[in-house]
């Protein structure tokens, strides 16, 4: 029966969708190539540029994240280059395959797994490199829930030859990100994380730092061509076939977001984040991340608990969908996402159902206590 099979997305991606923008998706396809989507397409892109608060243009392909972040190498860096990466978890790690895999000599910084990178670690490292071209960092990193210092880094970076790439995929949306105030040169992001809409869409912004590298680099690319597309860019189109609905899907929720405004958005994330992270306190668990973000609330199993039943359990007798951890942190920890079309009352859900299926496996709990606990925040906070 559908009604017991209510099924709900609580994890880092990909996120619920708000029904206005499900509708937008549905509208017949249109043309690429006429007016009306050009049309589209430039206030699209004017609502990326809110979003990533920059002058910056920001380019859509039509890919997962990864594909941009793979874009971001190819287009900025040169055989043989060494760039550094800061590897603080899964996601870090990317940044190093990607670079070996087109010939790049990654210069990785390895960060203990819940742990910030430190930016002095980063300017040792630049002082040992100081050919490196590029910077790879997450602004926060979804393995571990850490958010990196990348406004320090951008400040480590600006008087040399060496540029900031900054995977932004689960930070872009969700907190407050200044891509032109803080000087950040290439920023990636994706359509099933903050943007709440679903898989299938990436971005990246790119300062004219990134520019003039990109028509220097000499890596091979062809589909992820930066300069291509923003020839297309500048005519108010793009240079292949765009993901025609989910751009409808982005003008709906970044119409959206221009009313609201950033500061209410970032406000109700930290709300959500916040009271999630109180209840787990509540719930004498321990919170797994040293420099915690309001993407995601990362908490470590308690002792005795089957980390990976809890997860599944939650999925498949309750319907809640949360993440458990990913590599050397499977079975370990388990994570509740904040992003996307949520609101209170979806951390109440998650909070409840962590409770019952915690009892289930036999950690002493006494059920209501987290629940409670994000409610009063919510009542002593307001709903935002
Ligand atoms: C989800 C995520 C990615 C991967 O994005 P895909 O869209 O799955 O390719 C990369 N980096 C971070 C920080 C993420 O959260």
């Amino acid at each position: 029966m559908d009604l017991l099979d209510k099924r709900r997305l609580l994890a880092p991606g990909p996120v619920p969708v708000p029904p206005k923008a499900l509708l937008a998706m549905a509208q017949p396809t249109m043309h690429h190539r006429s007016p009306q989507f050009s049309e589209i397409l430039s206030d699209v892109r004017e609502g990326l540029k809110f979003l990533y608060q920059t002058e910056d243009p920001v380019l859509i392909f039509a890919s997962s994240g990864t594909g941009a972040m793979e874009a971001s190498v190819a287009n900025l860096l040169n055989p043989g280059d060494e760039a550094i990466c800061v590897v603080g978890g899964k996601f870090g790690e990317r940044w190093v395959e990607i670079c070996q895999a087109f010939g790049v000599r990654a210069v990785p910084i390895e960060v203990e797994w819940g742990r910030a990178v430190e930016p002095e670690q980063v300017e040792a490292t630049l002082k040992r490199h100081p050919l490196a071209r590029a910077v790879f960092v997450q602004a926060h990193e979804t393995s571990t829930g850490v958010k990196h210092p990348v406004k320090e880094l951008a400040d480590l970076v600006r008087e040399r030859e060496t540029l900031l790439v900054v995977d932004a995929i689960s930070a872009l949306g969700v907190y407050d990100l200044p891509v032109g105030a803080w000087g950040l040169d290439v920023v990636v992001a994706g359509s099933q994380k903050g943007f709440a809409l679903p898989p299938g869409l990436s971005f990246v912004s790119l300062s004219s730092r990134a520019r003039e590298a990109m028509e220097k680099a000499t890596l091979p690319r062809y589909y992820f061509d930066f300069r291509r597309e923003l020839k297309a860019y500048a005519r108010s189109t793009t240079a292949y076939t765009p993901a025609v609905s989910l751009i409808l899907g982005l003008k709906s929720v970044l119409d959206r977001l221009r009313q609201v405004g950033l500061e209410r958005l970032f406000a109700h994330h930290r709300c959500l984040s916040e009271a999630t992270k109180k209840a787990m306190e509540a719930l004498g668990l321990e919170l797994f991340s040293q420099a915690p973000c309001e993407t995601v609330t990362v908490v470590r199993v308690p002792e005795g608990v089957d980390g990976l039943e809890l997860v599944k359990r939650l999925r498949e007798k309750y319907g809640l969908t949360i993440a458990g951890g990913q590599a050397q942190l499977k079975g370990r920890i388990f994570r509740i996402a904040h992003m996307g079309y949520q609101n209170h009352f979806d951390v109440i859900l998650a909070v409840a159902g962590v409770e019952m299926v915690l009892s289930e496996l036999g950690y002493k709990v006494e059920l209501g206590r987290g629940v409670a606990a994000a409610q009063e925040y919510f009542l002593k906070e307001g709903i935002s």
